[in-house]
């Protein structure tokens, strides 16, 4: 290896927000076989926003939700957290939303629960599947709210309470604009294989099977079972995993190459090999271009 093609690489990276932590990035990039995104947050805009909510009492639905929602670093528990400072902000009589706190609150991968005030118990928001796995039934106008979401690609999320579902936050979450162009980019002609990979369903994962370039959708995989489906990918080849920063640190480790977008906690940042510093995937095709010139000088 040339120490000073590396080490020119590794500046000129990080000059354009590319921290590569790892050297073994300039090595394995340009093999890489199989690139895998995440979509919450990755291929998506990680800004997102509420677009309504269905619920009788929409305020101490959002009021409870965001209560426990403070505690997760996740985009959607953001979306969520600002939806309801901005009711507070809009409502102009003391205070529609109380401002709630939250006891024993325990971060799951699909959402929070936590104790919320005095006379609601413990609180569950989040995926559909936790509120099921918590005791909390959804009730048929809240399961109907659930899938009109998926079907125009939002990701619903659940509050419930006392074995009840109370309300459904239906948040936005459209695909970032350069995510048909990065794809081509990184499939290269299809000279790799482009996977998508997510814990939400197969309707909010659709839009993304159309793109030529994708060459597989994998739907409804929890968050703790991604660093196993990065690792069966393995048999593919060289497997590189881009994911954002909140909870996709052990597929990012699964991976040969972890690429983490530096949004959120710095948790996936120790997993991965180059983290995105105030870029998005709009910086990949660079990583590869870069690697590849790296490469060409040490090899
Ligand atoms: P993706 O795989 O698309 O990036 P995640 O693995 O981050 O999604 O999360 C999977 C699903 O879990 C999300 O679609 C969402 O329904 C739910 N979820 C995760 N964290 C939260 C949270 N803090 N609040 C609400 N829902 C959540
Ligand atoms: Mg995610």
């Amino acid at each position: 290896a040339t120490p000073l093609a590396v080490a020119s690489g590794i500046k000129e990276a990080a000059s354009r927000g590319i921290v590569i932590a790892s050297e073994a990035v300039f090595e394995a990039v340009p093999d890489v076989d199989v690139v895998v995104f995440d979509k919450t947050g990755t291929l998506t805009d990680g800004d997102m926003a509420v677009l309504r909510v269905v619920g009788d009492d929409e305020t101490a639905a959002v009021a409870a939700a965001a209560a426990l929602e403070r505690f997760s670093a996740h985009p959607l528990a953001t979306a969520v957290v600002e939806a309801a400072e901005a009711r507070i902000e809009a409502a102009d009589a003391t205070a529609a939303i109380p401002d709630v706190s939250a006891d024993d609150v325990t971060v799951h991968d699909r959402g929070v629960s936590g104790e919320v005030g005095d006379e609601r118990g413990r609180v569950v928001v989040g995926h559909p599947s936790l509120l099921r796995d918590e005791g909390v039934t959804l009730a048929p106008a809240h399961e109907t709210a659930v899938e009109a979401a998926r079907d125009e690609g939002a990701v619903p999320v659940v509050v419930g309470w006392g074995g009840r579902s109370r309300a459904v936050l239906v948040v936005g979450d459209e695909p970032r604009e350069a995510w048909n162009d990065v794809v081509a980019a990184v499939a290269d002609g299809g000279r790799r294989e482009v996977v998508v990979l997510t814990g939400d369903s197969e309707r909010a994962a659709r839009r993304f099977r159309d793109h030529p370039d994708v060459t597989d959708v994998f739907a409804g995989v929890p968050p703790e079972a991604k660093a196993e489906t990065v690792e069966r990918l393995r048999a593919r080849g060289t497997v590189a995993m881009v994911g954002d920063g909140s909870n996709d640190a052990p597929a990012l480790a699964a991976a040969d190459i972890g690429i983490a977008l530096g949004t959120g906690t710095d948790i996936a940042g120790d997993a991965a090999d180059a983290v995105l510093v105030g870029r998005d995937i709009d910086a990949i095709p660079e990583v590869f271009s870069l690697s590849t010139g790296v490469n060409r000088r040490i090899r």
